[in-house]
């Protein structure tokens, strides 16, 4: 049982031809909704993975959130604690898609930034009942170290995936398990750039001195390394023929947190992870890339 407290936004891309300059007005070419949110993108990943998943966030009272939590809902996850608050509209994030690839994206956090302590109080017993509790910085930090105080108190799991970066309190990694970073995110939260194995460990190890237990730092199409009390394991990335990156993250860590949840010795969930991250890659977009627990067996099997 995996608990997640994050956020959920509506993505709305458009294809343009040029990114706009400041002033400019662009005629943009198709428009559509995805499906997003770090929370619910790696609670579905955690469904998929064959976690039995209950999410705790906000979304506004209007057609997205009603959208938002029909998907989630239709994933197989308690929405229970997945509240409608009238006051704020929906997470939206504005993403905007040049020929190249390139984007620029606003997020506008709404009802992400609207959780409470409060909120996590009332879902309490979906917390503290979990095997695993998974967390990223989408929602108020107060909310996620509150959060992760409660998990870490009753002996569930914490997994914080610190995304986007930020400065962490002592006191919330002194609550997680796991933390989960990408390049970038090492960067920001220590100052070293993971380009390889060797840099990535320095990186993990300026982490563990902060407080963290274990680390894991995701280096894209080279991989993973986790460090922790029992060393060092590097994960090689599987080799595949990637198309579009976006969801490798989340359905590594969704993938990850459900197989530590459900009793697997870290090396052997990394490796899950890690396949889930490489099958992310060979489908478009964030959700629709995320792949199942049997798709996972089938490749490892090959
Ligand atoms: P993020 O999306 O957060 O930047 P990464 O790009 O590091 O995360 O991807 C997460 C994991 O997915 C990697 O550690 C790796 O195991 C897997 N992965 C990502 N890109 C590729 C790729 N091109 N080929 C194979 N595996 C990949």
């Amino acid at each position: 049982r995996i608990c997640v407290v994050g956020s959920v936004n509506m993505d709305l891309v458009v294809a343009t031809p040029v990114l706009p300059v400041p002033g400019q007005t662009v005629l943009g070419g198709p428009f559509a909704t995805h499906p997003g949110g770090k929370g619910a993108n790696q609670a579905v990943a955690a469904a998929r993975a064959g976690g039995q998943v209950s999410f705790v966030g906000r979304v506004g009272a209007d057609a997205f959130g009603d959208t938002l939590r029909a998907g989630l809902e239709a994933e197989g996850i308690d929405i229970a604690h997945l509240r409608v608050a009238p006051e704020e509209p929906t997470g939206v994030a504005l993403i905007a898609v040049d020929p190249s690839g390139q984007n620029t994206i606003i997020v506008a956090p709404g009802a992400n930034a609207a959780v409470t302590v409060d909120d996590v109080d009332a879902a309490a017993e979906r917390i503290t009942g979990a095997d695993v509790l998974l967390l990223q910085l989408e929602v108020p930090l107060e909310v996620v170290a509150h959060a992760a105080a409660l998990a870490a108190e009753a002996g569930v799991r914490v997994v914080l995936n610190t995304a986007p970066a930020q400065p962490l309190p002592d006191d919330l990694l002194a609550c997680c398990e796991y933390l989960i970073l990408n390049e970038t995110e090492a960067e920001i939260l220590t100052g070293v750039l993971p380009t390889d194995w060797e840099s990535a460990e320095v990186a993990a190890a300026r982490l563990r001195e902060y407080g963290a237990r274990q680390v894991i730092v995701t280096l894209g199409a080279r991989g993973a390394v986790l460090a922790g009390p029992d060393g060092v394991v590097p994960q090689p990335a599987f080799p595949v023929a990637s198309r579009d990156a976006v969801g490798a993250g989340d359905a590594f860590v969704g993938t990850f947190s459900v197989g530590v949840g459900s009793g697997l010795a870290a090396p052997e969930a990394l490796r899950r992870a890690a396949a889930a991250g490489a099958l992310a890659t060979l489908t478009s977009g964030a959700q629709p890339s995320l792949p199942t627990a049997a798709a996972v067996d089938a490749f490892l099997a090959e």
